[in-house]
């Protein structure tokens, strides 16, 4: 079976074909600058070279029709027709309340999409434009809306309330909802295969580490808590967000400052985080340049990013009475080889001890716990897509 994934942004669309039979992937490819000058599409078949062509793309539709072309014509052609794809599964941001798992898109499942709009305004309305271009394209092919927020509903009320009055939560939602749940989920259950162990007497911490950054603990395969919140704002430090702050700054801003609830938000989302620390950039492979040089600010910089880490691992042992394996994934967690060494150094009280051979591992499945650790360490590269189109397999299958 052929599983087409797509993710939608406001003005990209990325997406893989797999082949479901043996999980490989078929095609790989993203639009970028929908909408904007300069926009192309870079495709790559599995076994060639990448292709970038430069064309106009002004909207989403345009931007499937692209891929259309590229997956079914001329040099990258890879299928014959369309009609060879059995579904498509397509990442959404927010689920709020509504969605606990996969599900089949329906009218009512579009429309509960766009009811929750108001608590993702960036990333649900171009995940529903990708759903309507998609469905305008491929008529009558069963779709599938996977939810970052999905895997994260099987957190207790303790987990997920905040100490606000209650009547926000009831009007507007504000409660912690968590993202990143598809990786979450995926690394979780690699990690469960490698302990040789069902998930469900496992104990979990995935470490999501990429200019997004989230933590999860999962306690027999379910998340019980994690960092981000409401929105993605909340929890580790990022590239350019500032994970948690003491909710009073704000106010105090704003009044010192004259800044607006926009100003606030931009600063928070878009100016703090490593880029604000480091002043230099959000991208951790230039503070580790930094730090091969002997920069002290970018020694600052990883060192409140680990403090954060470290605090929140911690906390997740505490939550779950115990840890079996901490988990790696995204790009820093998957390439920074210091992060991960000098994180694991300062969990040495919860019987984590790291081989440092192990570790020299990039971007590649590893388990680099020393022998005799009580706590395994672990590099799982993530694939959120692969997970998707599982999701999409399994809700066909039912
Ligand atoms: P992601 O959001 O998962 O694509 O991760 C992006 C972050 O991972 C950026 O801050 C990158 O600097 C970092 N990253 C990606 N590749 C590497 C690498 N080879 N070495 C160190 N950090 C990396």
């Amino acid at each position: 079976m052929k599983v087409l994934v797509i993710n939608c942004g406001s003005s990209s669309l990325k997406y893989q074909l797999l082949d479901m039979e043996n999980e490989n992937l078929i095609a790989i490819g993203n639009c970028e600058r929908i909408g904007i000058d300069g926009s192309f599409i870079k495709h790559t078949t599995t076994g060639q070279d990448a292709v970038k062509v430069e064309v106009a793309i002004p909207d989403h539709k345009v931007a499937f029709e692209q891929v259309i072309d590229k997956l079914t014509n001329g040099d990258t052609k890879c299928i014959d027709d369309m009609g060879e794809i059995a579904a498509v599964g397509h990442r959404v941001v927010h689920g709020g309340e509504k969605f606990s798992s996969s599900t089949i898109i329906t009218e009512e499942v579009k429309a509960a999409i766009d009811e929750c709009s108001q608590l993702a305004p960036l990333h649900n309305p171009p995940n529903l434009i990708g759903i309507n271009a998609c469905q305008e394209l491929m008529p009558g092919v069963p779709m599938v809306a996977t939810f970052d927020t999905a895997f994260h509903q099987t957190m207790p009320k303790k987990a997920y309330t905040y100490a606000i009055p209650n009547k926000y939560y009831e009007k507007y939602g504000t409660r912690k909802y968590g993202f990143h749940g598809t990786s979450h989920k995926f690394v979780a259950s690699r990690v469960a295969s490698m302990l040789d162990k069902p998930i469900e007497d496992t104990k979990i911490i995935v470490c999501h580490l990429g200019n997004g950054a989230s933590i999860c603990a999962v306690d027999g395969g379910k998340s019980v808590e994690t960092s981000m919140g409401f929105t993605p704002l909340a929890g580790l430090v990022m590239g350019t967000r500032s994970g948690d702050i003491d909710p009073a700054i704000i106010t105090f801003l704003m009044e010192k400052e004259n800044l607006s609830a926009a100003d606030i938000d931009k600063m928070l989302n878009k100016e703090s985080g490593v880029l604000a620390l480091s002043g230099i950039s959000s991208d951790f492979r230039e503070i580790e340049d930094g730090l091969d040089a002997g920069d002290e600010i970018c020694r600052m910089t990883m060192d409140v990013f680990q403090h954060r880490l470290i605090s929140y691992i911690g906390s997740y042992a505490a939550i779950m009475n115990g840890v079996d394996a901490i988990a790696f994934t995204a790009g820093l967690g998957e390439n920074n080889i210091t992060m991960r060494e000098e994180v694991c150094r300062d969990l040495s009280w919860l019987g984590v001890k790291i081989d440092k051979d192990k570790n020299n591992c990039r971007g590649k499945e590893c388990d680099f716990s020393a022998d005799d650790a009580k706590v395994r360490t672990m590099v799982i590269p993530t694939n959120e897509e692969l997970m998707i189109a599982r999701d999409v397999v399994e809700l066909l299958e039912k």
